[in-house]
């Protein structure tokens, strides 16, 4: 069977100790194996000896550089990825294409914005502030690259993406990257590191990749380093209270779980397109990677009295939902990644089932196009519908990650609307579709401080946008509470969580003359 290898301090090692098994998620199929590195003292080192020195020596355009060459390492590679992607994924070429373009998408745009911000290595942080009474003294703000290393810690669902957004930010701050991608869909993310490997994409010591577990690594990481966290916020507030990280204030941010919610405004009749939107995006978003997306819709708010109209335009599209071996003719929905997804997510149906009643998919039980039956990790897609009069609670508190929504009647104000969003806790991204710009304004003063985007879905828009699931590298990315607190991506801004903001203080002049020459 194939032995995936780490890539560390320049070389490939395969690890010891008992290995874990990659699948097929689609056939069950054994595909590789990943064994556990050994200490990792010496990746820590690397990166911080051999690439942060040269990166940092390079100016945002040279580094821009960098990620436009990576962005077409993965171009060039982009069939052997969705292949890699359909095998150990179980994603339809559709999915794989929306996590491979997603990683090329997200290099370019920061490729760009190297290009942009030109010869200088650090960032200047607006423009300098009087703070004595002589015009002579003055502060400013400066970001400079951390020197240690960014330690990336990815879920499974987004091998290539997840890869690709981090390291665009990092690498453009100026800072190296180890990522260590979920063991289960490892395939994708090790190919891409073979490519860059064999091509040498970056400079020595910027990028290593680490698979299995995580061993010693936080033993190793300081104050200068960052981890950066995709996951179940389980596991996130595990690292984020770990000890080591805790006692040498490494930096930590968390992209965690979310309830993501989408509002119909009581506006939007049956026969308008922005009705029809929305229930395009509820649907893509329960279907796309199979529903394992952290910014799927969960949570379907509908005004009572469009409740009827809107379940039956959702069953209607769910309807033609294909589920099976994603290589297989018509098939439009592939598997769920692992076993231990499908148990999860027959576990959390059936807990939020004792709420909510299943108007679409019973117990997601199905027999998949292209496979013997009871072979794969294959879940039909189950709509949910909660009773106006009930006061739901795990609705609201458990993600299912996988192809289930849940449909929440309201009164048809805007205040009963965002008082129910605001229930799920904090969340990556929430939706109004609505053309009336009072409710839009209001649902959004009441749920903005719970978000970390907020997507309006409207007439003029209809067929112009990818929905709320997509996430523009433009745009920042994460939310507070229940989603990790975190923030990613963004433009620039996505640069800061590799930088260190530090204010200059002194006589103007000098400090002009030293902000030149950073
Ligand atoms: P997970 O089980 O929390 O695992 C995430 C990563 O953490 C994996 O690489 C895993 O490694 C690693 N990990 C697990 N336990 C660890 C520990 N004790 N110490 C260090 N690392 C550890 O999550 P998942 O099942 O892969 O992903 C699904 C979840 O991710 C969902 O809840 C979803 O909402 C969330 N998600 C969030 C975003 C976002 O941007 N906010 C994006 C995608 C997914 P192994 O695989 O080796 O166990």
């Amino acid at each position: 069977m194939l032995r995936l290898r780490s890539y560390l301090e320049g070389t490939w090692s395969e690890g010891e100790g008992v290995p874990a098994t990659l699948h097929d998620p689609s056939t069950e199929e054994p595909l590789a194996e990943i064994r556990a590195a050994a200490s990792l003292a010496g990746a820590v080192a690397y990166a911080r000896e051999r690439g942060g020195p040269a990166l940092r020596s390079l100016s945002f355009a040279e580094r821009g550089q960098l990620l436009l060459g990576l962005s077409k390492l993965l171009h060039e590679s982009r069939d052997e990825l969705i292949e890699l992607a359909l095998r150990n994924g179980g994603n339809t070429r559709q999915d794989a294409k929306f996590d491979i373009d997603g990683a090329i998408g997200a290099l370019v745009h920061y490729a760009e914005l190297g290009t942009k911000l030109g010869a200088s290595r650090v960032l200047l942080d607006g423009e300098p502030d009087a703070i004595g009474r002589s015009p002579r003294l003055v502060g400013r703000h400066v970001l400079v690259p951390r020197s240690g290393v960014a330690v990336f810690v990815n879920a499974f669902n987004f091998p290539a993406w997840g890869f690709a957004e981090k390291a665009a930010c990092a690498l453009l701050a100026g800072m190296p990257v180890l990522t260590k991608p979920a063991t289960a869909t490892a395939l994708v993310a090790h190919r891409i590191f073979e490519r860059m490997a064999e091509r040498r994409a970056l400079p020595e010591g910027t990028f290593q990749l680490l698979l299995g577990p995580v061993g010693d690594l936080f033993d190793h990481l300081d104050g200068q380093d960052v981890l950066a966290f995709t996951g179940s916020s389980g596991t996130g507030a595990r690292l984020k209270g770990d000890p080591r990280l805790v006692g040498r204030s490494v930096r930590v941010n968390l992209e965690a779980d979310s309830l993501n919610a989408a509002v119909l405004g009581p506006d939007a009749g049956p026969a308008s397109a922005t009705f029809k939107m929305m229930a395009t995006d509820v649907v893509r978003d329960m279907t796309q990677k199979t529903g394992q997306k952290c910014t799927a819709i969960r949570r379907v708010l509908v005004p009572a009295d469009r409740l009827d109209d809107l379940r039956a335009a959702l069953c209607e599209r769910l309807e033609t939902v294909a589920t099976g071996h994603p290589a297989a003719a018509g098939v439009t929905m592939g598997p769920l990644a692992t076993r231990d997804q499908l148990a999860d997510v027959r576990a959390g149906l059936a807990r939020l089932r004792a709420e909510a009643k299943s108007v679409f998919g019973g117990d997601g039980s199905i027999e998949p196009v292209g496979v013997p039956a009871g072979t794969g990790f294959f879940f039909g897609p189950v709509l949910l519908e909660c009773d106006r009069s009930s006061e739901p609670t795990v609705v609201h508190q458990l993600e299912v990650f996988g192809p289930v929504a849940t449909l929440l009647p309201y009164d048809g104000t805007t205040a009963a609307a965002a008082a129910s969003v605001r229930r799920g806790g904090g969340g990556l991204v929430a939706s109004v579709y609505s053309d009336d710009r009072d409710v839009v304004a209001e649902v959004i003063a009441g749920i903005a401080p719970y978000h970390g985007r907020i997507f309006v879905g409207s007439e003029k828009i209809a067929d112009k946008s990818a929905g709320p699931g997509t996430v523009p590298p433009a745009l920042v990315h994460g939310g507070p509470g229940r989603a990790g607190a975190g923030e990613e991506l963004g433009g620039v801004r996505g640069l800061a969580l590799y930088q260190q903001r530090v204010a200059l203080q002194g006589d103007r002049a000098i400090l002009e003359a030293v902000a030149a020459r950073l």
